[in-house]
């Protein structure tokens, strides 16, 4: 039996026909998929194309249809969304009365089932003046749970205000892909490469150590990270950790890229094996800063940046980090979403409208960075001020310690 998935496929220019949408598709390529396809251009009344059309294919041809998303066609940038899952071709339903998710799941070889995490394709939609731009400058897109709907992520997050996005690598392979992906969209990702303290155990080879002093040296890559220290949770030993961070700061030192540092119960440490290298150090950025004030302060006398995740939104475990962002120096604040981890879960009560509507774009255990905007909001009560202060103060950082102002200006984002 076959199976078919079912596609809007939106902003279309006025000339689309069924026969050009269906070639750009790909959809003429065999007589197979000639015949089994569907493309359908709804007109109105007066029998003028409404600008949309509805696609059914084959489910084999869905990700190739979704990696068609915001790609050019008769020089308009078309807008590709999956409506529901599989199943037999039947009439649609239109969008606005589908549900916000739909199964997203492949049949590979041998018959296996892969995938099957439900994709959002609900757009975020924020009112102008309730919209602030925001630089995400640690957000973990290269994980392989985005790459099946990274296009609806970027759209949300773009939609939201996210202007810039810098991606963080924990891995060899996560840094070859944030290389990657920063690649596919200059001006708006940009790439952080190196290898975390969880991993340093299983990929700190000489090897590897060769493969990620050439990624350093991209232009493309802003900053080195996420590197650093964890002796929360020892997934390596302390020995190879400390010889792993201090090799790639040594490394940041030496291409003066800035360090997007993990520690976690490593403060004195991680200060020890820093002050060596004293005098030539990059900005050092502690992302995702979880520690207490005397912690932060020690941080901010050396000169190093805070990184804020919605670590600060959680009603009791963030209640030291609101106390001590009280005393922070706006101009060492960066804002983070850490997605797909760090979900700025704020009781919902003391969330307003747009907080609210942003978290639900997100799937129930996925951050996405679209959440940005809630963090910002939580910053400005803490240091009573207002969102759009901390937005400008955060993006001012942002720019200076990864030097992102050369790059492409926001009017030319890819929608
Ligand atoms: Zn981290």
């Amino acid at each position: 039996m076959d199976c078919f998935q079912k596609f809007y496929v939106g902003n279309l220019p006025v000339k689309a026909s069924r026969d050009s949408l269906s070639k750009y598709l790909g959809l003429h390529a065999t007589p197979y998929l000639r015949s089994s396809s569907w493309v359908e251009l709804p007109q109105d009344q007066s029998g003028k194309p409404m600008g949309f059309a509805y696609v059914s294919v084959p489910h084999h041809m869905a990700n190739h249809l979704i990696q068609l998303n915001n790609t050019k066609f008769q020089d308009r940038r078309i807008t590709i969304q999956l409506i529901h899952g599989r199943g037999r071709p039947q009439p649609f339903r239109p969008l606005e009365q589908s549900s916000n998710y739909a199964m997203q799941s492949w049949v590979g070889p041998r018959n296996r089932r892969y995938g099957g995490q439900p994709i959002s394709y609900e757009m975020v939609d924020i009112p102008s003046d309730k919209k602030v731009p925001l630089i995400d400058v640690a957000v973990n897109l290269a994980n392989k749970i985005f790459s099946l709907d990274l296009d609806f992520v970027l759209d949300r997050a773009i939609n939201a205000g996210v202007q810039k996005m810098i991606l963080t690598a924990n891995t060899l392979q996560m840094s070859d892909k944030s290389v990657m992906l920063a690649n596919q969209h200059p001006g708006y990702l940009f790439a952080s490469v190196g290898i975390h303290p969880h991993f340093v155990e299983k990929q700190w080879n000489t090897k590897n150590i060769d493969i990620i002093k050439r990624l350093v040296a991209l232009p493309e890559v802003v900053a080195i990270g996420e590197v650093g220290l964890d002796f929360h949770r020892y997934y390596s030993k302390e020995a190879i950790q400390i010889e792993a961070f201090e090799k790639q700061v040594e490394l940041a030192c030496e291409h003066q890229k800035p360090l997007l540092a993990h520690e976690r119960n490593s403060h004195e440490k991680f200060i020890e094996v820093l002050k060596k290298f004293r005098g030539r150090l990059p900005p050092i950025v502690v992302h995702c800063f979880t520690g207490t004030k005397a912690e932060m302060d020690t941080y901010i006398a050396m000169g190093f940046y805070i990184g804020i995740t919605g670590f600060i939104c959680k009603e009791k475990a963030g209640k030291q980090l609101r106390e001590a962002l009280k005393d922070c120096p706006l101009d060492r604040i960066l804002l983070e979403s850490g997605a797909p981890y760090m979900i700025p879960n704020a009781p919902i009560t003391s969330l307003d409208s747009v907080g609210r509507s942003l978290l639900g774009k997100c799937q129930p255990s996925r951050n996405e960075p679209c959440t940005l905007p809630v963090v910002a909001q939580m910053v400005a009560k803490v240091m009573d001020i207002t969102v759009e202060e901390v937005a400008k103060a955060a993006v001012k950082n942002s720019k200076r310690v990864f030097n992102l102002s050369h790059s492409t200006d926001e009017t030319t984002l890819p929608l």
